[in-house]
Formats: structure tokens, C-alpha cells, sequence
């Protein structure tokens, strides 16, 4: 029996009638979405396609987890049910649960469910199975709870209220503001996430737990900025030994050593670790251990950046799903400008490249369309001076694009030059014909009166 139940419902809000799949049966070993999904308070929460209001579905949940030998039953009051109808619908999901399991896996626990009285009961008892204490539950809750205090306060009153709870604003709190916000976003209440964001903006400069985080982003800035200069200083030639080197040098610098691994990461591939290991076995003896921790330590953070850019591919396709579903999709590309960088365009491109490749025409004309709109709001949001090059570059020839040039050109004075010198590295991806148009211009650009 499936553990998901399709069915339609219609919208609260507007009638329209759409298809979803409710489960009833959670089990984070099958499906660990639908757990995140109920710790976060979205679960059978359904988003109507057609004007965003969340319906909520409501039916009897049995939460099953084999590994912490967890079962708990919940049947909501509103459904109204009989004792003896709730025990029949929480006996048919034990059968869901009992006939799924391999054989011999029976266990005394999943004789007698526990219940829970509440959705929140459920939660927490999902939560103190995960060794959430009922203390860090309440902490939790206090800090929802200011959040709340915090919107529902007058903005005028802020700075006061801030200097007020300044000792409860730490990470876990601006943690739990950036958790609202994407509950708000999955509700496609986009104003209402603006408005806890613009909230956690004004926290951030209002605390001292901001000034703090500030504070360290301005050092771990200073930090790239040098570490980047190094690293160009180094030339093109720079070999894997002379990264080790400069690696070595920042050794007792975790901040500095993080933000060369995230510059360069390629750079500190498989034959960088294979080079190290044989250049410490050569150390001198003294210097072992401290290569040997240096190396763990660039291991450790090769790995994080690795994982960070997989949580933006993630992020992009994402927006990228929203996007593809979404009937007005500007209005949303607008919303998300600072989202659309350049792992989203690649994201976009790859998915445009699959859909080709599967003959998928429809899905494949649908992504073009998205393709279009985002660059058309990149440009029409670009700079002048950067509309301007990208104008020239796509002018037909080159001589229709040194007459744009020689006729508007002047007008941007100095900030053409600059805006040139800004992108050129961008272009080292693009064709060989792009490069030669651009060197030309920037030549040109240089004669400029
Ligand atoms: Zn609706």
C-alpha cells in the first residue's frame, strides 16, 4: 500500500480544484523530505497553483523511525473522529507500516503506539528522539517567540526592543529569523519573508551579536582581498608546489587559509594532496606533524567549499523549479535578481542542454523562455556602462560596433575604461570572436577623447 495518498482538494481560497499526494505514514528511513517537512510545520501543507494560498490537508499521521524504535500516532481533534474510527484508521496505518517490514524486523515497540495530542506533541516527540532535550524545544520556542515580539513591535521602537533582548540575539536566534523566512518563501508568502528579512537586516546593525558578525565579515573581506593579491601576484605560471608554499605560510592562519582554498580551489585537487604527502615524507622530521595538520586542515576545507557550492546548485534549482511552475515567472525573477548569478545561469543552461537532449520539446521551449526573461532583467538591471559593452559586443560587426563606440562612448567618460577592465576576465569564457571584438573596443575605448 502506498504511504502517500493521491487526491484532489480544492482551494480554500480561490475553489480551484489541484492534485496532491498526502502522507499519512512518516517514515524518515523512506522519506526524510516528509520529516523536515513536519519538523518545520509544512507537513501536508499544499501551495495552490493557482493564486499561492496554503491549503492545509488534514488526516491521522502514524510516525514511524525503525532505528530509534519510535512509533507515534496523531489524529487531528478538527477531523472530529470517534475513538473507535480513530482507532481504525491508526490500525490501518499500522498495517501499511508492519507489512512493509522485512522479514523478521518485528519488534515489541510497534505493538503499542504511543499518541500524541497535537501536531506539537508529535514534533516533540520526534524531536527528544533525536536527543532534542524538552529544554532546547522551550529555548526554541522563546526565540519564535521574540521573532514574533520583534514583528509585531513598532519599527520605531526597535533600537529600544533590541538593546532590551540584546543577550538572546546570538546565532541560534538569527538562525531561527533565516528559518522563518523559508517557511515564509515554501508558503510563497514572498512579502512577508521580505519583511522578517528587512527585520534581521535592522537586528544585525542593532546588536552586538551584529556588530560582532560584522565585524568578522570585514576581517574575512580584508583577508580574501590579501590572500587574492598573493595569489595574483604569483603570476599564471603559479605551480601546485608554489600554492603548498603559500598554504605553508598561512598554516597558523585559519582565516586566511580558508579564503585560499575558496580562491583557488581547484588548485588543491588530488595531485596537490599526492605532491604534499611526498614533499612531507621529505621534510625534515621536526616539520612532519605540522604538515601532516596543515594537510588535514586543507583537506578539511577543500571539503566545506565543495559543500557550500553544492548548497547554491541546490538553491538553484530550486529557484529554477519555482520559476519553471510559476505563471508570472518576471515577477519572481525580479524578486530574486541577487539569486541569478552565475551558477544559477549555469544550472539554467544545463537544464536547457538535457531537455534538448531528450527530445523533450515542450520542457526545452519553456526553459528558453525562462533563459530569455533572465537575461533580459540581468541587462535591463545592468549598469549602463556594462549594457553599453554588451550592446557593442553583440552590435552585428565590428564596424556598426565602433561606430556605437565612437557615438556614444564619450558620454560614459572614465567609467567605460573601468567597466571594461571590471568584466574582461568574465569573458575568458567566451568565443574567440567576443574576445577579439572586445579587445578591439577596449583599445579603442583606451584613445577615447
Ligand atoms: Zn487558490
Amino acid at each position: 500500500m502506498p504511504k502517500t495518498a493521491q487526491t484532489s482538494i480544492a482551494c480554500s481560497q480561490c475553489r480551484q480544484p489541484f492534485r496532491v499526494s498526502v502522507h499519512s505514514v512518516i517514515d524518515p528511513t523512506d522519506n526524510p523530505q516528509a520529516k523536515i517537512a513536519l519538523l518545520s510545520g509544512q507537513l501536508n501543507i499544499y501551495q495552490c497553483p493557482n493564486c499561492g494560498t496554503p491549503n492545509s490537508v488534514l488526516t491521522p499521521i502514524l510516525y514511524h523511525d525503525g532505528s530509534k524504535e519510535l512509533l507515534v500516532s496523531f489524529t487531528p481533534m478538527e477531523l472530529g473522529m470517534s475513538k473507535d474510527a480513530q482507532e481504525r484508521a491508526i490500525g490501518e496505518l499500522m498495517r501499511e507500516v508492519t507489512s512493509s517490514l522485512p522479514q523478521g524486523a518485528f519488534k515489541a515497540y510497534l505493538l503499542q503506539p504511543r499518541s500524541a495530542l497535537t501536531m506539537q506533541g508529535l514534533i516533540d516527540q520526534v524531536l527528544q528522539a533525536d536527543g532534542v532535550t524538552s529544554e532546547m524545544i522551550q529555548a526554541q520556542r522563546d526565540r519564535v517567540k521574540l521573532v514574533e515580539q520583534f514583528l509585531q513591535a513598532n519599527p520605531t521602537t526597535l533600537p529600544e526592543l533590541v538593546a532590551k533582548y540584546d543577550a538572546q540575539i546570538d546565532a541560534q536566534f538569527m538562525q531561527t529569523m533565516s528559518l522563518v523566512v523559508q517557511q515564509f518563501l515554501q508558503q510563497g508568502r514572498q512579502d512577508a519573508a521580505e519583511r522578517v528579512a528587512m527585520l534581521q537586516n535592522a537586528i544585525v546593525e542593532l546588536s552586538t551579536f551584529g556588530q560582532s558578525l560584522i565585524e568578522q565579515n570585514q576581517q574575512q573581506e580584508m583577508a580574501i582581498a590579501e590572500v587574492a593579491e598573493q595569489v595574483n601576484a604569483m603570476g599564471e605560471d603559479a605551480t601546485r608546489a608554489d600554492f603548498l608554499q603559500l598554504a605553508i605560510a598561512y598554516a597558523d592562519d585559519p582565516q586566511r587559509l580558508q579564503a585560499l582554498v575558496g580562491l583557488i580551489r581547484p588548485a588543491f585537487d588530488q595531485i596537490f594532496f599526492q605532491e604534499m604527502t611526498a614533499a612531507i615524507v621529505q621534510a625534515p622530521a621536526e616539520d612532519r606533524d605540522r604538515l601532516n595538520a596543515l594537510r588535514q586542515q586543507l583537506a578539511e576545507l577543500t571539503a566545506m567549499v565543495d559543500q557550500q557550492s553544492q548548497m547554491a546548485l541546490q538553491e538553484a534549482a530550486n529557484l529554477l523549479r519555482v520559476l519553471l511552475s510559476s505563471p508570472e515567472p518576471d515577477a519572481i525573477i525580479a524578486e530574486n535578481l541577487q539569486m541569478l548569478d552565475y551558477t544559477f545561469m549555469q544550472v539554467l543552461s544545463a537544464n536547457v542542454q538535457e531537455a534538448s537532449r531528450r527530445g523533450d520539446v515542450a520542457a526545452s521551449s519553456r526553459l528558453k523562455d525562462i533563459y530569455n526573461r533572465v537575461v533580459n532583467a540581468l541587462q535591463a538591471n545592468m549598469p549602463p556602462e556594462l549594457r553599453f559593452i554588451n550592446e557593442m559586443l553583440n552590435a552585428p560587426t565590428d564596424f556598426e560596433a565602433q561606430q556605437m563606440l565612437a557615438e556614444h562612448g564619450p558620454a560614459f567618460g572614465a567609467g567605460l575604461a573601468a567597466a571594461m577592465d571590471a568584466v574582461e576576465g568574465q569573458l575568458a569564457q567566451g568565443s574567440p570572436a567576443i574576445q577579439e571584438r572586445f579587445a578591439m573596443l577596449r583599445r579603442a575605448v583606451a584613445n577615447l577623447k
